[in-house]
């Protein structure tokens, strides 16, 4: 697969910017659980701000995934993630899993979001806790959006069949993912290191590589290093580094 600029491979970082709807459920129940919000709202307040100061000074443009209600609640980080020039893309309404709603609900979350983001017309989705159902993805298609990033079906860029149409799918994995990493603990050198290997294995093999991180985990002072390593050793690889849509405007019309 070619790349533009004559990259030899092809990197996405991307931001689910989850704030307190990220807790389980929405965050329903979690009102009275200060602490919990405290760590969700400061990766708005301080991780935002230090995840897109370090993409200004790198000149790398990112996706950031956000639930249509974060956008609602906090629109001065929006504008700031519009500001930077990225691409923001749909991440639900209230960050409710598509897996533990009805079909009718989850259409309900795809339009309320929608909705809520129409000022920066996504054409991106990806599933809250990655959990995309059969409904969403064939919403996804009769609501004319061309990729999703929420399946882990390859390495690389692939298509998926949406009720009407065809979608890219920009895979995700775990282990790209800081989120498990730091559930429990977690150093920040190993999580490094996995996603070095990650990105001499995009290089070797020619393909696209998504990267997954949000503001209130990587986005710590002594963890967005990680961050900055990756850019820089992508940087020097040669990598193509684009958002989602950039991507999916490279390759073009999907296959049908
Ligand atoms: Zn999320």
């Amino acid at each position: 697969m070619s790349w533009p600029g004559g990259a030899a491979f092809a990197v996405s970082v991307t931001v689910d910017v989850d704030g307190c709807y990220g807790l389980p459920h929405g965050g329903r129940g979690w009102e009275h659980r200060l602490s919990s919000r405290s760590e969700r709202l400061y990766g708005l307040t301080r991780g935002l701000p230090r995840i897109l100061a370090l993409l200004s000074r790198a000149g790398v443009l990112g996706t950031f995934y956000v639930p249509g209600a974060v956008a609602v609640d906090h629109p001065d980080a929006l504008a700031a993630i519009a500001a930077g020039g990225h691409e923001v893309g749909h991440h639900g309404h209230r960050h409710l899993r598509p897996d533990e709603i009805d079909e009718a609900e989850q259409t309900h979350e795809l339009r309320a979001g929608l909705e809520a983001l129409a000022d920066f017309v996504p054409a991106g989705y990806r599933a809250p806790g990655w959990e995309l159902t059969p409904a969403t993805l064939r919403a996804l298609g009769e609501h004319g959006f061309t990729h999703d990033s929420s399946l882990m079906g390859d390495d690389g860029c692939y298509v998926v069949r949406a009720g009407p149409r065809t979608l890219w799918e920009l895979p995700v994995h775990w282990t790209l993912d800081d989120a498990p990493h730091f559930a429990s603990g977690g150093d920040p050198a190993v999580l490094g290191e996995i996603w070095l290997a990650e990105l001499r294995c995009a290089e070797a093999e020619g393909r696209h590589v998504t990267f997954t991180l949000h503001p209130e985990i990587l986005g710590r002072p002594h963890r967005v290093g990680v961050l900055e390593r990756l850019i820089e050793e992508a940087a020097t690889r040669g990598a193509w580094l684009a958002p989602h849509a950039q991507v999916v405007e490279h390759l073009s019309v999907p296959p049908r």
